[in-house]
């Protein structure tokens, strides 16, 4: 069996469905998991219901999710006509389930709430896929993901329980041969039903989940792109398609920043081997990029740039050196706050740490290592990061510009520059 993911830019209109259904009329009489998001920006549009509620603005939030239910609502009813009544009458009732949820007032944390109701994107989206399908002579079952995808309670970013999973899995899978399960990504429940999200993007890795649990033959991850790119074209306009990539490359790629895949989606699909294919909705003939275990060979510099960075100088307060029990401490600060440092350099007395400019971790940070260390903060930094870097990539992509801090290792360099 294979899965095949498409994200919301694959489902965002009418036209995008449709196509999805006619690329689909080759696969029917395949064994296929097909995993989708929510449509288009419907997981922003629901984040914003989230907030409103969360912040007491019960009329705005209302206002904010019939702006959703509209959407959902017309795009049903262009593309359905027989099954246009049965498709209502499932949205309706996850209208109501959110709906309900609106009208109280919020007791629980507010994770909690963002995926009671960011959930919903996906299962109005499958739902009138699903029918659409069916409607179009592709035979296949919707299933609510929540049923098999287990996690704990950690809310925005839940982890898989794998066992339980494995045993929803058997339960209602193993007897689909030759036909097509139509399910959601990012979703999933914990034990007490409550619905959980994996964080943001995570739908690569529910299909992951899957290909792992059932040792799919290979996972496809449509996308609008034609091919994993060696940097971002909309900055270099040259970038070049990467047709064969390794696990490990790929897994290096998303540590650097680069928005290829969702990181979480490698381990479950390295650990059994599954290749997984990123090829183009847009034009499905088309060659895309395979990942799987072998070594990546004569690949092109890769290219990432991650924005809106900040620098702490960190400086030892009594001037003794930095070592292992000041740095044991700053590490520990990480794991508390959930901090992810894209840059660590060590000097004898001082430490500096790049890190993205989210406002409440900075200070936070700052405040907690205020204890060992004199701190500095500047902001409004780039970082650049090549793989496989060569001398004339190096004089073009710095020429001009301020470097705080340099880092090369024999694979990558790591440039951050004002
Ligand atoms: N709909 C979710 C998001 O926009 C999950 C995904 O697209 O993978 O983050
Ligand atoms: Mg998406």
């Amino acid at each position: 069996m294979k899965v095949f993911k498409f994200g919301g830019a694959g489902v965002h209109n009418v036209e995008r469905i449709q196509n999805l259904a006619a690329q689909l009329q080759g696969n029917k009489e395949e064994d296929l998991i097909i995993i989708i998001s929510a449509m288009g920006k419907t997981t922003n549009a629901l984040e914003k219901v989230a907030e409103a509620f969360y912040a007491g603005k019960k009329e705005d939030a209302l206002q904010l999710f019939d702006v959703v239910k509209k959407q959902h609502i017309n795009t049903a009813k262009y593309l359905l006509v027989t099954r246009f009544n049965a498709c209502l009458s499932q949205l309706m009732d996850f209208f109501t389930e959110v709906e309900w949820l609106l009208h109280d007032n919020p007791i629980r944390e507010f994770d909690y709430y963002y995926d009671q109701i960011v959930c919903c994107g996906e299962l109005l989206s499958t739902c009138i896929i699903s029918q659409y399908l069916n409607e179009s002579g592709i035979q296949n079952n919707w299933i609510d993901v929540r049923d098999i995808i287990r996690t704990d309670d950690n809310f925005r970013d839940a982890n898989i329980d794998w066992d339980k999973t494995k045993m929803a899995v058997d339960q209602l899978l193993s007897a689909s041969t030759k036909q097509i399960t139509v399910t959601q990504g990012f979703i999933g429940a914990t034990d007490a039903n409550e619905s959980t999200t994996l964080g943001r993007e995570g739908s690569d890795y529910t299909a992951a989940v899957f290909a792992n649990i059932l040792n799919a033959e290979s996972v496809t991850i449509w996308k609008d792109v034609e091919a994993v790119m060696n940097a971002d074209p909309k900055s270099f306009p040259d970038a070049l398609p990467i047709r064969e990539l390794s696990f490990d490359e790929l897994i290096e790629m998303a540590y650097y920043g680069a928005q290829v895949i969702h990181p979480k989606t490698i381990k479950p699909l390295q650990n059994k081997g599954i290749p997984l294919l990123v090829k183009c909705f847009l034009n499905p003939a088309a060659e895309g990029t395979i990942i799987h275990k072998k070594h990546s060979k004569n690949l092109p510099p890769i290219i990432v740039i991650k924005e809106q960075q900040a620098l702490l100088h960190l400086e030892s307060r009594d001037y003794s050196f930095v070592g292992e029990k000041p740095m044991a401490a700053l590490y520990e600060i990480f794991s508390h706050l959930k901090i992810k440092p894209n840059l660590i350099q060590t000097g004898a007395i001082n430490v500096q740490i790049c890190l993205d400019d989210r406002i409440d971790k900075i200070e936070k940070l700052a405040l907690a290592a205020n204890d060992i260390f004199d701190v500095q903060v500047e902001k409004g930094l780039s970082l650049l990061s090549i793989r496989h870097y060569n001398e004339t990539i190096l004089t073009e992509l710095l020429k001009n510009k301020e470097i705080v801090l340099l880092q090369k290792t024999k694979d990558t360099m790591q440039a951050l520059y004002r």
